[in-house]
């Protein structure tokens, strides 16, 4: 982190003594109770610093995900919620709930080639020309399958759009291309900014939900938003999956590069860029390609387990302590790399020890209520979302509460401590009838809410509360913006790209001395301020009409 100099010093002495700024001068225009407001002044960016600074110590080991730094910060942050007196909503009595999961490692005896109908059998390079994993979680399997074209693999009937025009994919394996159709119109795909159509996970889902073999996703750096070497990186090694509870998976996940991609194209006579203009029409239909995958996946599998840590704090309306608002927090980080030299520990120290360290925070707080509000509070500190949000996944599939009675979720996760924001982030946080009280509450705090700066990069998508948004319930991420009192907006920035740079995901993510987390007091008592509201209110949050999650949220609340 950016070294800082003295004058945070004095922020800090008078965040200590009782209100940081920003922060609400008096409780009349807060929708907040005497209790509530008093509570929410015993949040204290000091002992955010405490669970920083342990969280994140080299004796921790980076948290990874089933290492065993990752289940003592799981202990030490169930140990904090029983001493809050928080009841324990894990499995069997426990503030541990377990997390099955699956390590995938494909194999060098894996093979993977093209044959054509006509010509040479194309044999593929790992790494270089192609990746893939087996998501059936089986050591072996063969796929000869032909390969049909689907464009964008798409079915979105909110934009009269299907890829698929009713053709049957089943067995076959699926030639697609990331992202959306290219459009500025807000009413179609929302524009520039990317919906969850675009994303490569719900490719791979609906491809698996219309009982295909196989997806092959083309990598194109400008449509993707990175280059194949990300591709190329986090599709190396083993890969961690929630152990299958009978949804539908496909045998064979893969990417091509571009090239590759051309020369299948060409192998089956057709031209790659015409193909991919044709797929931004509305008529487009799927094009059987002469041509087979002809795969032979091999995979190293190892079942390990890791735990979300969960604790409740009971609501105090009889009719309402069933239903719930959630605030969520991954502990995980990506651990300790043994044959490293030089630092080989990823201490996570602002991703994501900050959002534990608010978490546990508002736990407490909320523990310290007088009174308490009429829903129940649940707080998660999930696992496993670095390797893909997982324990979030398996928490919005096994939630404590049902999920239609979650009426929201708030996520914490990586907020520097920098010293007093004048910003907040809430993306998401629009697509919510609750977002007229939020940008209320911003206002009381004397912050201004910044909107998402690459809506078209799809942010919303690759953070635990997307988990949560996914069973339905309206969810976002409270973050600091780029503005920071006594400093001009390019300072926030130059901030963020530096972090970007050199610190994120990198062992140098560490905690520092001269760190001031008076902003991240502010972020605990906003969402506080929020999650107190949220459980009051006389109706369950719900999305706004038309979101792409409105969906699920009428789907789960069907399921009595
Ligand atoms: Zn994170």
């Amino acid at each position: 982190m950016p070294k800082r100099l003295a004058p945070c010093l004095l922020v800090l002495l008078l965040s200590f003594t009782l209100i940081a700024e920003p922060g609400p001068s008096h409780t009349a225009s807060l929708h907040l109770p005497r209790a509530a407001f008093a509570a929410m002044q015993h949040i204290n960016p000091e002992r955010i610093r405490a669970h920083v600074r342990f969280l994140s110590h080299d004796l921790l080991e980076g948290r990874g995900t089933g290492q065993r730094g990752g289940d003592i910060a799981a202990e030490y942050i169930a140990t904090e919620f029983a001493l809050f007196g928080l009841q324990p909503a894990g499995h069997d009595g426990t503030y541990l709930q377990k997390v099955p999961l699956v390590g995938v490692t494909p194999l060098p005896e894996t093979t993977f080639s093209l044959v054509p109908e006509h010509g040479a059998t194309k044999e593929l390079k790992p790494l270089d020309d192609y990746v893939a994993y087996n998501q059936t979680q089986q050591p072996e399997s063969n796929v000869d399958a032909q390969i049909v074209y689907v464009g964008y693999g798409i079915v979105a009937p909110e934009y009269h759009w299907d890829d698929f025009k009713g053709v049957d994919v089943r067995g076959k394996v699926l030639l697609m291309l990331v992202n959306e159709p290219p459009s500025d119109d807000m009413n179609f795909f929302k524009g520039k900014a990317l919906t969850y159509y675009g994303r490569w996970t719900y490719k791979y889902e609906e491809a698996a939900r219309k009982g295909a073999a196989g997806v092959i996703l083309v990598h194109q750096t400008a449509m993707a938003s990175y280059p194949w070497e990300v591709v190329r990186n986090s599709n190396s090694g083993e890969k961690s999956f929630l152990a299958l509870e009978g949804q539908p998976v496909l045998e064979v996940a893969a990417w091509v590069q571009l090239d590759v991609a051309r020369q299948l194209a060409l192998s089956a006579g057709q031209d790659l860029e015409k193909l991919m203009l044709d797929a931004r029409s509305r008529d487009f239909h799927p094009v059987p390609l002469p041509v087979k995958l002809k795969a032979h996946m091999v995979s190293k599998i190892r079942h390990f387990e890791s735990n979300n840590v969960v604790a409740m704090l009971r609501g105090s309306n009889p009719a309402r302590k069933n239903e719930a608002v959630l605030y969520t927090a991954h502990y995980d980080h990506l651990g300790i790399r043994p044959d490293m030299p030089g630092d080989n520990i990823y201490n996570g120290a602002d991703d994501n020890a900050t959002g534990c360290g608010i978490l546990l925070e508002l736990a407490r707080a909320f523990s310290l209520a007088a009174q308490r509000p009429a829903r129940s509070v649940i707080f998660a500190s999930v696992t496993a979302e670095e390797q893909g949000l997982l324990g979030s996944e398996y928490l919005g599939e096994h939630p404590p509460v049902p999920a239609r009675k979650i009426s929201l979720d708030l996520n914490y996760d990586d907020l520097p401590p920098l010293g007093v924001p004048e910003e907040v982030e809430v993306s998401g946080a629009d697509r919510t009838t609750f977002y007229p009280a939020v940008q209320a509450t911003a206002g009381e705090f004397r912050l201004a809410i910044r909107p998402d700066s690459h809506p078209e990069a799809g942010h919303y998508y690759r953070s635990d509360h997307f988990s949560l948004a996914r069973v339905g319930i309206p969810s976002f991420s409270i973050g600091e913006g780029m503005k920071y009192k006594g400093h001009d907006l390019a300072w926030g920035f130059d901030r963020a790209e530096e972090y970007t740079a050199k610190h994120y995901h990198q062992p140098s993510d560490e905690y520092h001395a001269d760190m001031d987390f008076t902003g991240d007091a502010v972020m605990a008592r906003f969402g506080f301020a929020l999650g107190w509201e949220a459980a009051s209110l006389p109706r369950l949050i719900g999305w706004q009409k038309g979101d792409e999650f409105e969906a699920a949220r009428l789907r789960s609340a069907a399921r009595k």
